[in-house]
């Protein structure tokens, strides 16, 4: 499953997709993932993995990840094919979710397109070419629709759900707004495709002051709520991204931040996506394993895994599930873990995870 990455021209989408790159997973332990050039593979940041790999003496950890793709330049017009409209579209309509830059860093140097820096006015130009570009699809498809419902066909429950998406779209709303803020149902408008419907999330691109000014921060999450945002300096991040792991962790401290803003990014995007992860640990490696939320270990999101691979990729030999307790025990109290860890082998545990457990 992947996230698009839309915005505006000259927001540091490009700065901020340089620096999950330089952030991605090395693409030899993860045999499947495709890793393309405008997609950038991110692991989903885990400390308990560091914990059972230091349990287990795991030669190797692997992290759940996350498919950030880059796609080309929004311009006012797009739903009408300016710029690379229709490109666009397309690569919108293929992402999972959309994860939308949004400019609040100020600078001279770097012109905005509109002249001015207004994060409401960018949210706002991106949202009406998505939804124009909704509108435009469900005007074609409604008289065919119209006429599979009379001849019973089609459920009129379908043209109903056109109608009443059309007149959320026509006020200015996207889907998901209406989906978050009044469970608006688009279960019958699957078959169309609209770009409205897939979860959304934010990333502020702003510099330091506004990092740490969280009143400024308020205003920018009341623009989005009740999305998450996601605050960054993309050119710090980018910077960060070049250091290794010790540096980096005393780069971010020095600037007060517990966390980094790609690391937030992995976070809040896999979370976007409904996914969550389960873990299993042994000697070879300590792992993170991607489901569904709500699903039980081990299924990974079907549409994400090349059928070839389905079989294969789950873990081969896992012996036992092992309650959460337990792994709360062998988190809490390495000293005592040595007999359990001989009682198990290669793949010994596995546990369907949930992000609930974090201590
Ligand atoms: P894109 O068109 O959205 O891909 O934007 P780019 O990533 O190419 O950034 C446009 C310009 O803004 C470049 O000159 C970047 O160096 C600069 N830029 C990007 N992020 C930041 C930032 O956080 N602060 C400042 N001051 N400049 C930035």
């Amino acid at each position: 499953m992947t996230i698009g990455i839309v915005g505006l021209p000259n927001v540091g989408k490009s700065t901020m997709f340089n620096a999950l790159t330089k952030n991605q997973v090395l693409a030899a332990n993860y045999p499947f993932a495709t890793i393309e050039p405008n997609v950038g593979v991110v692991p989903l940041p885990d400390e308990r993995l560091t914990r059972l790999s230091e349990i287990f003496s795991s030669e190797r950890i692997l992290n759940a990840t996350v498919d950030f793709v880059d796609i080309a330049g929004i311009v006012r017009g797009a739903s009408e094919g300016e710029g690379l409209g229709n490109q666009f579209l397309a690569n919108i309509r293929e992402a999972d979710a959309i994860c939308q830059v949004i400019r609040g860093f100020v600078d001279d140097d770097v012109v905005h397109v509109d002249g001015k820096i207004s994060p409401a006015d960018d949210i706002d130009t991106i949202n009406t070419e998505l939804i124009l570009a909704d509108l435009q699809t469900l005007e074609k498809a409604r008289p065919r629709i119209e006429k599979e419902v009379k001849g019973k066909r089609a459920p009129a429950e379908q043209l109903t759900a056109i109608d009443a998406a059309t007149e959320i779209l026509e006020g200015g709303r996207t889907l998901y707004q209406a989906m978050q803020a009044d469970k608006f149902d688009v279960s019958a408008l699957r078959e169309l495709q609209l770009m409205t419907v897939k979860p959304f999330l934010y990333v502020f691109n702003v510099d330091d002051e506004v990092l740490a000014d969280e009143d400024k921060k308020n205003e920018m999450r009341a623009l989005v709520a009740p999305v998450e945002a996601i605050f960054l300096d993309a050119k710090f991040e980018s910077e960060l991204a070049e250091l290794d792991e010790e540096e980096a962790r005393e780069m971010l401290e020095s600037t007060g931040q517990e966390e980094s803003g790609l690391d937030q990014l992995a976070r809040v995007g896999f979370d976007t996506l409904g996914l969550q992860t389960y873990l299993t640990a042994g000697p070879k490696e300590s792992r993170a394993w991607t489901i569904p939320k709500g699903a039980t270990a081990p299924r990974r999101p079907e549409s994400s895994i090349p059928t070839s691979r389905r079989a294969s990729s789950r873990p081969k030999s896992y012996r036992s599930t092992i309650s959460t307790r337990t792994v709360r025990w062998l988190l809490r109290s390495p000293p005592a873990r040595s007999g359990w860890k001989a009682r198990t082998t290669s793949w010994s545990t596995a546990t369907s995870w949930s992000s609930g457990l974090t201590s």
